[in-house]
């Protein structure tokens, strides 16, 4: 693959910056040079995209996702769902998201370590994937299927793994770093599946929490917690996180110790503001009263849009995160999209919002230095979309992607004369 030219109308770089008639020079998989239009000129030989009439941005980055391949809408079955089928139906999972021009994931399965592999080793085609392997669940938490023997949960859960107290939690994450973790995902709380792990309950407490953060920082990994309480958001913040997930129920002490301490924060709002939320009430929170809403769960919606706002207005990083799990409840891709969409929904600013879906996200999964944004010497991670998102956020929308790489990858091609390259996989379902 030789040198090309992409000629941009607009260019968002993922770090705040917009400039007009902007050129990108692709050098086979990376970035070459980024420059006003009129200064760079196509050298000879090299393949020139005509994007003037567009926008051009970085590939999209999802924090959070779970390429567990399961297939059915009842969780009490995931975990006897046979792990052939889910691991096919994973790789389905994981090229929807390359659909919806995501680029890059940070995924908490079994099957991402895998499905890691298979496009590193360029057999199939796929994102950049940090992989965390299963996340850590307590004994009896949201990682746990309360329904099957211990034994199997342990062999065959799609994205859980069960450990507890200091010791066992310094042993798993061992073990996950044996099986190629990239990132250790643990449940500081419940996640409100199962009886007993309602959202609001802590499930590690300082000592084990700190025991995950002291060994993954031996590994040099980072550690994510999923905190949908206060309390417990803030002994995960404590003992050293890199990231918060979902933390719906932050309070202005966690969040100037997120700003302190370069925590970021990945909401998964759409989560809490869309569909699912309906159909799996929340628990209810203390002062809910004071949120406008006909219903506890309205009422719990703009709980949760309250709070994020405040990590916003104190300066908390925020990134974009889907929690897509199964391609019927959370699409993969789709989903994402909705996710910059809830954040601009919830008041956040477009350009802030690409970039939370952007470089913050590299920057909350450690890859700044290779994608994230558009300079010279990073991956060609890039889009071509039809529209302004700086001024319409849903022009990010996947029947507006006109252009879809990543590296050498060109997943998607309607600006190229020749059609033959167009070729977005028709995927059923
Ligand atoms: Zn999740």
């Amino acid at each position: 693959m030789g040198i090309t030219i992409i000629r941009a109308g607009q260019l968002i770089d993922g770090r705040g910056g917009v400039t007009h008639e902007a050129t990108v020079v692709v050098d086979g998989d990376t970035i070459r040079e980024v420059g006003p239009s009129r200064e760079i000129e196509a050298p000879a030989g090299a393949e020139v995209i005509d994007a003037s009439a567009y926008t051009v941005m970085p590939g999209l980055i999802d924090c959070h996702t779970h390429l567990g391949g399961t297939s059915s809408v009842d969780y009490r079955t995931w975990v006897v769902e046979d792990d052939i089928r889910q691991a096919i139906v994973s790789t389905k999972q994981m090229r929807e998201l390359m659909d919806f021009g995501v680029t890059t994931i940070r995924d908490i399965s079994r099957n991402g370590i895998r499905l890691k592999w298979v496009v590193e080793n360029r057999v199939i085609e796929g994102p950049r994937i940090v992989a965390c392997g299963p996340g850590i669940s307590r004994t009896g938490g949201h990682g746990d299927a309360h329904n099957l023997s211990v034994d199997f949960v342990q062999r065959s859960h799609p994205w859980g793994i069960i450990a507890d107290g200091p010791e066992e939690l310094r042993k798993t994450v061992r073990t996950l770093s044996r099986m190629g973790s990239d990132a250790i995902k643990i449940w500081a709380t419940g996640g409100g599946m199962w009886d007993k792990e309602l959202e609001t309950d802590q499930h590690f407490d300082l000592e084990e929490l700190r025991a995950v953060v002291r060994e993954a920082d031996h590994l040099r990994i980072p550690v994510l917690a999923h905190a949908e309480s206060m309390e417990a958001a803030k002994d995960a913040i404590r003992a050293g996180v890199a990231t918060i997930e979902h933390g719906e129920d932050l309070d202005d002490e966690c969040r100037a110790m997120m700003v302190e301490q370069g925590i970021i924060h990945v909401p998964t709002l759409q989560l809490f503001t869309g569909p699912w939320f309906d159909a799996y009430p929340p628990p209810p929170r203390e002062g809910l009263d004071r949120f406008p809403g006909d219903t506890p769960v309205q009422q719990e919606k703009n709980r949760v849009i309250d709070n994020f706002t405040r990590s916003r207005e104190a300066g908390v990083t925020i990134a974009v995160g889907s929690d897509s799990f199964s391609s019927i409840d959370v699409p993969f891709g789709a989903s994402t999209l909705a996710e910059v969409h809830a954040m601009v929904d919830a008041g956040m600013p477009p350009l802030d919002a690409l970039t939370a879906a952007t470089f913050n996200g590299a920057t909350a999964l450690r890859v700044a230095d290779r994608t994230g944004s558009i300079a010279p010497g990073l991956a060609a991670d890039l889009l071509v979309v039809d529209g302004d998102p700086t001024t319409d956020i849903r022009h990010l929308a996947q029947e507006r992607m006109l252009y879809i790489r990543r590296g050498e990858q060109v997943w998607f091609d309607d600006l190229t004369p020749r059609a033959a390259r167009s070729r977005r996989p028709a995927l059923a379902g």
